[in-house]
């Protein structure tokens, strides 16, 4: 017996040893597919570059861990006069989605056109199709183009920036969706807030530093007077400048709002001339690192310019 079984337990050890092998293989394919698919996962998450600030926000709510968003204009930089650096062109040319708000204040965008075409980067200009104000500068008109400043206008930028994000990564159509309802019914509350805030006031009009707030005045009913124009380096006239002294002080202006990414230095001037108070109004075109640093945010910042207008236009509950 000892004889025949010593074979016979060798065929099973090389049996047993197979069959290990085999679970071995098995294993190693197993967790080698694993790793691929997960590579391929990584690889294929949604690169999405915005703009500037609000779009960066806007984007960053509704993509939530599904895609990575960058915030194309540093800290403390406002979009209107700012040129991609080479890197930022890489960081475009990798991405899948440019988010760019349209209406004249990304020309680099423009001259971008082909190029974004050729790889197939989609773009979506979200505020383009909103922007219907314009304002007459050095005798020819100039769209304006802050309508994200506007709670209503901004429900429907997050609606096309929400569409262009499905269309290119449908895996995650559910999740963008109902990011974007809650983003929605946020800056729903927020119109409500400012509806309501603005709505019993001793005056209307509001002396703001650029001329930003043109969309946010039409839609609560205030008269927006611009010291400067839709970019903030267009500086006024004396002529302006003096006409404007003369309605603060004609309709005793309390306070002259200015800014925290532009020099305060004409709104300071101008306060001085009339006997008023200076006080920030966020146009929100980017955030500097110490704003951020202490959280604030498209919301919270929305929430200060309402309690500084209500402050300025004496406004009552
Ligand atoms: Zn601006």
């Amino acid at each position: 017996m000892s004889k025949t079984s010593f074979p016979i337990t060798l065929k099973r050890l090389i049996l047993a040893a197979s069959v290990l092998g085999l679970f071995i293989l098995a294993g190693y394919l197993l967790r080698h597919r694993i790793r691929t698919q997960q590579s391929n996962r990584q690889s294929h998450r949604l690169k999405i570059v915005a703009s500037f600030y609000p779009l960066y926000f806007f984007t960053s709510q509704i993509a939530g861990d599904n895609a990575d968003v960058t915030d194309l204009v540093p800290a403390g930089a406002e979009p209107h006069d700012y040129e991609p650096t080479v890197g930022d062109i890489v960081n475009i040319d990798n991405s899948d989605v440019l988010v760019i708000n349209g209406a004249g204040l990304e020309p680099w965008a423009d001259r971008l056109h082909q190029e974004l075409t050729d790889r197939k980067i989609a773009v979506v200009a979200a505020g383009q199709p909103l922007a219907d104000l314009s304002l007459k500068e050095d005798g020819r008109s100039q769209t304006d183009p802050h309508v994200w400043l506007d709670p209503v206008l901004a429900q429907q930028e997050v609606n096309l920036i929400a569409k262009a994000l499905m269309a290119r990564d449908p895996n995650h159509r559910s999740q963008y969706e109902s990011n974007r309802m809650a983003l929605v019914q946020k800056l729903e509350q927020l119109n409500r807030d400012f509806k309501q805030g603005l709505a019993h006031c001793q005056q209307k009009d509001v002396i703001t530093s650029h001329a930003a707030f043109g969309y946010l005045a039409r839609r609560y009913g205030l008269t927006q007077v611009a010291i400067q124009g839709i970019n903030p380096d267009q500086e006024p006239s004396p002529r302006q400048l003096a006409q404007i002294v003369n309605l603060a002080k004609r309709e005793k202006i309390r306070y002259i709002f200015f800014e925290t990414l532009v020099s305060p230095r004409l709104a300071d001037t101008l306060a001085r001339e009339v006997g008023a108070k200076t006080l920030v109004f966020n146009p929100l075109e980017g955030l500097t690192q110490t704003e951020q640093a202490t959280g604030l945010n498209y919301f919270t910042v929305q929430q200060n310019n309402l309690s500084h207008l209500r402050t300025a236009l004496q406004c009552r509950q």
